[in-house]
């Protein structure tokens, strides 16, 4: 399709409680986002990137620089969170004009895909199981280490370490009993050996999630055998096309993967559940309902089933209904690039 115009938008959003982490803690968010104008339609993209570079490098106002020359078809190196965005926008755009839904274009095998809360420090797990999850993940550090299960062993549990562990590998074996899914991420993002030597050490599985930094890190991981499933963040990989293409890999390496979350708004949250529902990721999405963040989702919202799953959106492109005089009333920066 011929792009007239591509506008970049930031809008600020409030959580509906803070989100705290080993990276600090979020009471709102400045989400960046593209909308793509072309002769046949529109599309809308949104990028992963937070304002600080302090789970990622790349920032909304790094995106905000690159994304006009990313528009107008300049070769614009790395910044894959900014391609990203304006992928996604082009796709949703082109989709919707063929009338084809994105997880059917991706060869998506289910309708629903199994969501998964993170509980971070101040969040009480229990609270999620009331609201229906059947999969939580617990952010977790040495200082604030998860010693027992105290909800029901069905409900799938995993711990995020966000490679906290890194300066005492030995303690990450205080996990090892727990009966978790997985450990993600104990040691720091280049320390491959020392995951592969955990990953050979422990019972539970070792996920990698901020070492599959690019395909060509996710290789390396393969490799080495650092882990046993891996975390596929579309925006970090540089885009949908880019995780199809590492669910791929993973299959083929016979690693298990899932697709994990940025604390998308509905419109990054629809492009991840189309991702998450090819055959490959076996594993439950670390994507939840829309009031697991948003007061006022700047979509219709994703809504939790009696299984604790989403709905993999099946209608036209991404398949959400874009609520425009929502993220015009939380617009805080705009920039128009014409074409
Ligand atoms: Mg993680």
């Amino acid at each position: 399709m011929k792009l007239d115009l591509v506008e970049l938008l930031v809008v600020r959003l409030p959580l509906v409680r803070p989100f705290v982490t080993a990276n600090g803690s979020t009471t709102e968010r400045d989400v960046l986002l593209v909308h793509a104008i072309g002769d046949d339609g529109e599309g809308w993209g949104e990028c992963g990137a937070d304002t600080t570079p302090a789970y990622w490098w790349e920032t909304v106002s790094t995106a905000g620089e690159v994304l006009p020359a990313i528009a107008r078809g300049e070769s614009v190196a790395s910044h894959p969170m900014a391609h990203a965005a304006f992928e996604m926008a082009v796709l949703d755009a082109e989709l919707r004009a063929r009338n084809t839904s994105l997880a059917a274009q991706l060869g998506a095998s289910r309708g629903r895909v199994m969501a998964t809360a993170t509980a971070g420090f101040e969040d009480d797990v229990e609270s999620f199981l009331a609201a229906g999850y059947r999969s939580v993940k617990v952010k977790v550090t040495p200082d604030r280490p998860l010693s027992r299960i105290s909800w029901p062993g069905e409900i799938v549990t995993q711990v995020d370490v966000n490679g906290t562990y890194a300066r005492e590998p030995a303690r990450v074996r205080q996990l090892d009993d727990l009966g978790l899914l997985a450990i993600e991420q104990p040691l720091a993002t280049e320390d491959l050996s020392g995951h592969a030597a955990l990953s050979r050490e422990l019972r539970t599985t070792v996920c990698l999630d901020e070492s599959v930094s690019s395909l060509d890190a996710l290789d390396a991981a393969i490799a080495y055998r650092a882990a046993k499933a891996m975390t596929i963040k579309p925006a970090r990989l540089g885009g949908i096309a880019a995780a199809h293409a590492a669910h791929d890999r993973c299959v083929a390496a016979g690693v298990a993967a899932k697709v994990g979350g940025l604390l998308e708004t509905g419109i990054g949250r629809a492009a991840a559940l189309a991702v998450a529902a090819l055959p490959g990721f076996v594993w439950p999405a670390d994507l939840s309902a829309s009031d697991r963040y948003w007061r006022e989702d700047i979509t219709d919202p994703f809504i939790l089933d009696a299984n604790g799953c989403l709905a993999v959106p099946d209608g036209p492109g991404l398949g959400v209904t874009v609520h425009v005089e929502a993220i015009e009333r939380a617009i805080v920066w705009r920039q128009r690039v014409q074409l």
